[in-house]
């Protein structure tokens, strides 16, 4: 195996800004064939992912994590996205059910420590569970949503899953975003209308005022400690995660020398 660092990616990262999100999501699935999914938390531009990858008639699946405190809004956004964009969705779910790790570990996110625990088991943990199986993952991360993604690659490493993470969407506005969502009438959570900038679990999410943050509304009542859950390795303020391992032939396809597939 060869390791493959964030470094690795700078020239195919400073090319791939030119591109749009559609060549992208194509150049992710030659690359990485049967062994790519996209993760959707079914929000705006998760949402917009996958109408792209319906649209491009495109056996991608897509992996989402219920961790069995979602809004049903949400589970329902879900739904409707399988059935009318003929997506296939595997829902992976944490180990225990909210009442059991409340038996056993009390309410772990009225804290910040705590919060950090129950996303690592609720959120983090279940996507674990599927690592190995791919080597890209499409996420509709946004420099737009500021904060920690306000410098967002579109490609990064993920140690933890050792895969990379594509991130299509990353240089678009939020009027880009906002001009396709309606152009293709794309299918939303409703409660984006009624408030939600993003839309996490149950437990921790409100909606936003006008003038906030679009992030303000996560973990609203543990103050600015707890901005996110850890389940995209690019959030974290630690140090940047050095490489991945990877065969020759993987490292060949994605640094495209080896192929004769050019976008
Ligand atoms: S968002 Fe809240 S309820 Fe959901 S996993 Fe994180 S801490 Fe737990």
């Amino acid at each position: 195996m060869l390791r493959l660092t964030q470094a690795d990616l700078n020239n195919l990262n400073h090319n791939f800004e030119e591109r749009t999100p559609q060549e992208l999501i194509q150049w992710a699935q030659a690359t990485f064939g049967d062994r790519v999914c996209t993760i959707s938390a079914m929000q705006e531009s998760g949402n917009v992912v996958c109408h792209m990858i319906s649209q491009l008639k495109l056996s991608i699946p897509v992996l989402f994590v219920d961790t069995g405190v979602m809004f049903q809004e949400t589970l329902d956004t879900r739904d409707r996205l399988a059935k009318e964009y003929g997506l296939t969705v595997h829902t992976l779910q944490p180990e225990l059910t909210m009442e059991q790790q409340t038996e056993k570990s009390g309410v772990l996110y009225l804290s910040p420590e705590g919060q950090a625990e129950c996303c690592r088991m609720r959120k983090v943990e279940p996507l674990q569970v599927v690592a190995g199986q791919y080597d890209g993952i499409i996420s509709s991360l946004r420099r737009a949503d500021g904060g920690q993604r306000a410098n967002n690659p579109i490609l990064a490493i993920d140690k933890k899953m050792n895969t990379i993470r594509v991130n299509p969407l990353a240089n678009y506005s939020d009027e880009q975003l906002q001009q396709y969502i309606q152009t293709h009438s794309v299918i939303t959570n409703p409660l984006h209308k009624q408030g939600f900038a993003t839309i996490g679990c149950n437990r921790c999410t409100t909606p936003v005022m006008e003038g906030e943050p679009k992030r303000a509304g996560r973990w609203r009542h543990l103050g600015p400690w707890s901005m996110y859950c850890g389940i995209n390795p690019t959030d974290s303020t630690g140090p940047i995660q050095e490489y991945i391992e990877v065969t020759q032939d993987l490292r060949d396809r994605i640094l495209g020398i080896e192929t004769d597939f050019m976008i």
